[in-house]
C-alpha cells in the first residue's frame, strides 16, 4: 500500500501527484479545516488575534501537516485558491471566534509570497471579507520574510496595497531568512514575529538572551507589533514578563484547536 513517508523518490513524486490531484475535493467535501491559535499579551494575559492554521484530513492519509503540502500548492501556482478559502472561512468565523476569544479579538491567515504576483490580490482579498460583512481592520495576513524577500519592489508594492485596503500586515519567523534586518524597513509592516529558533535554550544561554533583546527592541522601536512564536513553557513565560509590550503564541496556551464543528454549518 502506498505509504505517505514512503521514500523512494519515484513513488514520493507519483504520491504528491496524487495528493494535489485530491485537493480539489478536499475542499468540496470538508476535508481542509481550519485550527486557531491565539496570540496573549503577555502583561494583560489577553488574546489579541487568533492565528488560522489550515488543516487537511485526507481519507487515506488522515491529517496532513500544511508543510507537507502547501509547499506543492505553491509549486504548482494554486496556492491563491487556498489563501482565498481560507480567508473565508475565517471571515465566515469571525462571529464566533469572538465569541469565544473576546470582542475585539482579530484573525491572522498566512499568505503566501506566490499570492503577491496577483495584481489584483488586495480587492480580491477584501471583496472576500466584505462578502462575509467583515472588514480588512479585522484581519493580520502574515507573510514569510523567506519567500518574501525574492523580488523586493513587487513585493513592497502589494504590501503597499494590501495595508491601503486595511489590512494589517505581519512578518512571519524573523529572523529565519537572510534579509531580515532590511525585510524590517522596506515592507510596510505592523506586526513581526520572532521565528520560535529564537527560544532554543534561551533561559541557559546569556547571548542567546541578548540577541533575543537586541531583536525585541529593534522591531519595539520600529513600533511594530512584536508577537513571541512557539512558547512551550511557564518557565518561558515568567522570563518573557520582563519585556513590555510583547505578545506570545505557543503550546503553553494551547494547540490550535478546531472551533465546535457541530456549528459550523448552522451560520449560513
Ligand atoms: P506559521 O505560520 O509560523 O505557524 C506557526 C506554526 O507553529 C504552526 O504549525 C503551529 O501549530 C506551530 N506552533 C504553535 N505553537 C507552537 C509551539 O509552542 N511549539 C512548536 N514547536 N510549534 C508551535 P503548522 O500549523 O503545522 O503550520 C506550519 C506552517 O504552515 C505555518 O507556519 C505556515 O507557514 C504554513 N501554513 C499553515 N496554514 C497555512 C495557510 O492557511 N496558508 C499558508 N499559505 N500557509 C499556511
Ligand atoms: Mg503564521
Ligand atoms: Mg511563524
Amino acid at each position: 500500500t502506498l505509504n505517505f513517508y514512503d521514500n523512494t523518490v519515484g513513488e514520493h513524486q507519483r504520491h504528491q501527484q496524487l495528493l494535489m490531484l485530491d485537493l480539489e475535493d478536499a475542499f468540496t467535501s470538508n476535508q481542509i479545516h481550519l485550527a486557531y491559535q491565539p496570540k496573549v499579551s503577555l502583561n494583560s494575559g489577553q488574546t489579541e488575534s487568533v492565528e488560522a492554521l489550515v488543516r487537511w484530513y485526507h481519507p487515506q492519509f488522515q491529517l496532513i501537516p500544511p508543510g507537507d503540502w502547501i509547499p506543492l500548492v505553491e509549486e504548482l501556482g494554486s496556492i491563491t485558491r487556498v489563501t482565498r478559502w481560507v480567508l473565508g472561512r475565517a471571515a465566515a468565523d469571525l462571529a464566533r471566534i469572538r465569541n469565544r476569544y473576546g470582542v475585539g479579538t482579530r484573525v491572522a491567515i498566512n499568505i503566501s509570497a506566490r499570492d503577491l504576483a496577483l495584481p489584483e490580490l488586495a480587492d480580491s482579498l477584501e471583496g472576500i471579507v466584505r462578502h462575509h460583512g467583515g472588514m480588512p481592520q479585522d484581519f493580520i495576513l502574515e507573510i514569510t520574510e523567506t519567500a518574501v524577500i525574492e523580488n523586493l519592489e513587487l513585493t513592497t508594492e502589494r504590501l503597499g496595497q494590501l495595508r491601503r485596503n486595511g489590512f494589517s500586515l505581519a512578518l512571519d519567523d524573523f529572523g529565519t531568512g537572510t534579509s531580515s534586518l532590511s525585510a524590517l524597513t522596506e515592507f510596510p509592516l505592523d506586526e513581526v514575529k520572532i521565528d520560535r529558533r529564537f527560544l532554543t535554550r534561551i533561559l541557559a544561554d546569556q547571548n542567546r538572551q541578548k540577541v533575543f533583546r537586541t531583536t525585541v527592541e529593534l522591531a519595539q522601536s520600529l513600533s511594530l507589533d512584536t508577537v513571541v512564536e512557539g512558547i512551550e513553557d511557564e518557565q518561558t513565560v515568567q522570563w518573557l514578563r520582563q519585556f513590555t509590550d510583547l505578545k506570545g503564541q505557543g503550546f503553553f496556551w494551547g494547540q490550535p484547536v478546531m472551533l465546535d464543528p457541530d456549528q459550523d454549518e448552522t451560520q449560513g
